[in-house]
């Protein structure tokens, strides 16, 4: 009886073991199977160290990219030229705009049947590949970036980076002395941080409106220049008595160095942060590169050229997108984005918060649409009601200011926002107007697909 109940509490002991083992496993397995089957080595998931997608296609079912059984692009130099920046170059100093939380759904992964679920590995992007290419031509030889993005819905339409290359056939970038592709590994609507100069003025506006209860009402004197002690604001014209509708359309920065200082450095602060023009935003997984506004403790003449969008202003082209869509959409626009599908998972807009009211981005809108009526000419953009500020950023003595141009259209059939910046390439409106509107033109026609 002894022996039989020794090896009874043996059995049970190893029982108890074994199930607790059991146990232990089947907990560590609800908790890393995912990891387990997704590692970066992991041939179900990666191949030569990429995802393997089957393919990456535009909005329209071009495809863009296809992973098996090698790695191609586009069909021709100009489109893998124009994609490149959100698909990641063959050597991999260009990472894809879009980050690997896409992997999970287009690997059909699931915690019952784990990959057994795989299904067609395809991800649709929002962009479409004819705009980028109108886009990049439009750029011509200008670095810089051109967006689209829809602010009802968040989805990108245009997103190109220049200088870029094709894919299929890199330059040597070692012996390469033109500077012409200085910069090309940068992402720049995503990672790019820009002096905005003038376009600016639209934050200056926004805090304004929300701040002083009576800027409708006042008026500001421009003599052409503004003395501050030994400094001094410069404005490119001599404007006389400006209400602050005409010192945006004229682009005063007498008046704009006076709204500033009315508004003052901490609320121009605010204004800026809260428009998120300070912060990152995770687009699709990818961090985008802040913007920066910085007056802690500043001179008045540092306050005025703040808010004309020079001293230490830097804005990232996303940020600023994002800006525009909130205006077009009364205080309030879509967050935007580039995947609109990755197997399972399936793109949702999702709405800023209110960032100011919805008086103050009529307020805006109005001022806008008079900027283009009265400065940029509407002629250059038939059909198509376009709101927008021009801005020519000064960037260092002997170098061509950068043109910045950023706005929406005003319409409900073809809610677009955008925004341009050509590095050194002179006036904003001259140069950066055409150009936006031959890509509002290409993405109108996009929507009507
Ligand atoms: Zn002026």
């Amino acid at each position: 009886m002894k022996k039989i109940s020794r090896r009874g509490i043996a059995v049970l002991l190893l029982t108890l073991v074994l199930t607790a083992g059991m146990v232990l496993f089947l907990f560590t397995w609800t908790q890393n199977a995912k990891d387990w089957l997704l590692f970066s080595g992991s041939p179900h998931v990666y191949r030569d160290g990429r995802p393997a997608l089957t393919q990456v296609k535009d909005r329209d079912g071009e495809t863009l990219l296809s992973y098996s059984p090698a790695l191609a692009y586009g069909d021709t130099p100009l489109r893998r030229a124009a994609t490149m920046h959100l698909l990641g170059d063959r050597s991999g100093n260009i990472p894809p705009a879009f980050s690997q939380e896409y992997l999970l759904p287009l690997t059909g992964y699931d915690a019952i049947n784990g990959l057994a679920g795989a299904g067609e590995r395809v991800l649709t992007l929002t962009i479409s590949a004819r705009v980028q290419e109108t886009a990049l031509q439009a750029l011509g030889n200008h670095k810089g970036t051109v967006a689209v993005y829809n602010y009802e819905t968040g989805e990108i339409l245009c997103a190109v980076t220049s200088p870029t290359f094709d894919p299929d056939s890199p330059p040597d970038l070692t012996t390469d002395l033109t500077g012409a592709y200085d910069g090309v590994y940068l992402n720049r609507f995503l990672h790019g941080r820009y002096t905005p100069g003038s376009i600016f003025k639209l934050v200056t506006t926004t805090a304004a409106m929300e701040y002083v209860p009576d800027i409708f009402a006042r008026t500001f004197i421009c003599e052409g220049e503004m003395e501050f002690g030994v400094d001094k604001v410069i404005c490119a014209g001599n404007h006389g008595e400006v209400d602050v509708k005409t010192a945006l359309a004229k682009s005063c920065n007498c008046a704009f160095a006076q709204i500033a200082l009315l508004v003052g450095a901490e609320n121009l602060t605010k204004t800026a942060e809260s428009l998120g023009l300070t912060s990152t935003f995770t687009v699709d997984g990818i961090t985008t590169a802040k913007g920066q506004f910085d007056l802690s403790a500043d001179a008045p003449v540092n306050v005025a050229w703040a808010g004309i969008g020079q001293y230490t202003d830097l804005v990232n082209p996303y940020a600023f997108l994002r800006f525009m869509g909130t205006i077009a959409g009364g205080g309030q626009g879509a967050e935007p984005y580039f995947v609109r599908r990755a197997g399972s998972y399936m793109a949702k807009t999702t709405l800023t918060p209110q960032l100011f009211s919805q008086e103050t981005a009529n307020g805006l809108t109005a001022f806008m649409q008079n900027n283009v009526n009265t400065i940029y000419g509407a002629w250059q953009f038939p059909d198509i009601e376009v709101c927008a500020k021009s801005g020519t950023a000064e960037v260092g003595e002997g170098l061509l200011p950068h043109a910045t141009f950023a706005g929406f259209c005003a319409n409900d059939a073809f809610p677009l926002a955008f925004v341009v910046v050509a590095e050194n390439a002179g006036a904003g409106s001259d140069i950066c107007a055409p150009i936006a509107a031959k890509v509002l033109h290409a993405c109108v026609e996009e929507l009507a697909r």
